[in-house]
């Protein structure tokens, strides 16, 4: 017996009984975002890799161990995209956006590739939907998209959900922070674990973010980035809080709040649900003020989120729903066959939803696969010209003209 092929670790097909739950929340970010001004953009799935090391940065995990990383024919590195956020700056300074009326809004959906363990919540290949506000420092644009999310997380329905956010500050107030932090963490590195202790010069936020229990000790006494925001970082944190205060938009403060890319300054946000597991992110972002001076553009501050499609489903728990046909065209007499599949593809064309059985079955097979389709209606074809339409749910049934059936309220 030839091997059977599995889908790759980590990656997982979207069969047709689950598509209408990934097409609801994509489709309802779509609107949301669309409806509040942002256009819609597409970028390629894979990148030049030196795009997400300056971008995403060097010291992250994604960049350290979880990018899938190949050479094309000419020896040229590429990237299958972990995240959006690059790839849309990419575009914004390639396509000269800064000439754009500013802000740019832009709002994005598609897959995303990670080279991590596979768990719950956590694949190889996911599904992102993300909007960015770029070309201002206002903290209105900090409000806007987190209202977006927060309209995404009602509109769906998601319960149990949280808002936490923070602020990281400038990158020069955080830069004296980060000495700050690095002096505390060597003084107990013997505490921390070792991931965290190994990263103390290259990434010592991240150990906010540890699950290691002498490490959770340690961070508890840490200094706070909070406690040395500059005035102006201050100042533009309080008017985001108080823009979320009277947009009624519930919030928790999470001085300890880090995120797993290095881009971000000043406010950062995520959406957490309480019936999710270790996972329990449906989505979240920030400001990064620094990121498109950094890929070459003129200096211009931005602020987006990116949430999990996977994620919001395992909160919502959609009901699964395959597509079934308004009307089922049948006959009983092989020579009413052609009238049949010419009658079929005149209603498609009009717009119904038309089903018929295209394996070549008798009269009552074609019957027995309406009612498996979950026809609501069936048209059988008599070699009169007429035809007999039965309503499936009652059994009522009339004669009728096959012509007349796409003007007929079939509901
Ligand atoms: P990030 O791009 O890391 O800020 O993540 C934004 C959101 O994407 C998270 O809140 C998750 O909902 C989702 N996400 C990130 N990584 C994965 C993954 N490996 N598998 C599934 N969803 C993910």
């Amino acid at each position: 017996v030839a091997e059977k092929f599995k889908a790759s670790k980590g990656t997982a097909d979207i069969l047709p009984d689950a598509m209408a739950g990934h097409r609801l929340v994509v489709e309802t970010a779509r609107a949301i975002w669309e409806r509040a001004g942002y256009g819609t953009i597409e970028t390629p799935i894979f990148e030049d890799t030196g795009l997400f090391q300056r971008g995403v940065g060097d010291s992250t995990d994604i960049v350290r161990k979880e990018m899938f990383t190949f050479e094309d024919q000419g020896g040229r590195s590429l990237t299958l995209r972990p995240e959006g956020t690059a790839p849309v700056c990419r575009a914004f300074v390639e396509h000269g956006m800064s000439r754009l009326p500013q802000p740019v809004k832009l709002g994005y959906a598609g897959s995303f590739f990670r080279h991590e363990k596979p768990q719950a919540g956590r694949y190889r290949q996911f599904h992102q939907i993300g909007v960015e506000a770029i070309g201002t420092e206002s903290p209105l644009a900090d409000f806007e998209v987190i209202a977006l999310l927060d309209e995404l997380v009602s509109e769906l329905g998601i319960p149990g959900v949280t808002l936490r956010i923070g602020s990281l500050g400038s990158l020069d107030a955080r830069r004296s922070y980060l000495e700050v932090l690095k002096s505390y963490l060597r003084e107990r590195s013997g505490e921390l674990s070792e991931d965290v202790r190994e990263r103390i010069e290259i990434n010592p936020l991240r150990a906010f973010d540890s699950d290691h229990e002498g490490t959770a000790v340690v961070m508890e006494g840490a200094p706070r980035l909070i406690d040395h925001l500059d005035d102006a970082d201050r100042q533009h944190f309080d008017e985001v809080q108080a823009l979320l205060r009277a947009g009624g938009i519930e919030f928790e403060l999470d001085t300890t709040l880090v995120r797993g890319l290095d881009y971000y300054t000043r406010t950062i946000f995520s959406f957490v649900c309480d019936r999710l597991g270790a996972q329990s992110e449906i989505g979240g972002g920030g400001r990064y003020d620094g990121l498109i001076s950094q890929l070459g553009g003129p200096e211009t501050p931005a602020v987006g989120w990116a949430a999990g499609v996977e994620r919001i489903l395992l909160a919502l728990d959609p009901e699964t729903e395959t597509p079934s046909p308004d009307v089922f065209i049948a006959w009983a007499d092989e020579g009413d066959r052609e009238r049949a599949v010419v009658l079929v593809r005149e209603l498609r064309l009009k717009g119904l939803s038309a089903g018929i059985d295209i394996a070549g079955r008798n009269l009552k097979g074609q019957l027995k696969q309406a009612d498996r389709t979950g026809a609501r209606w069936t048209l059988i074809l008599n070699t009169d010209g007429s035809g007999e339409l039965k309503r499936m749910e009652t059994g009522e049934q009339q004669t009728i003209d096959p012509g007349d059936l796409a003007g007929l309220d079939l509901n």
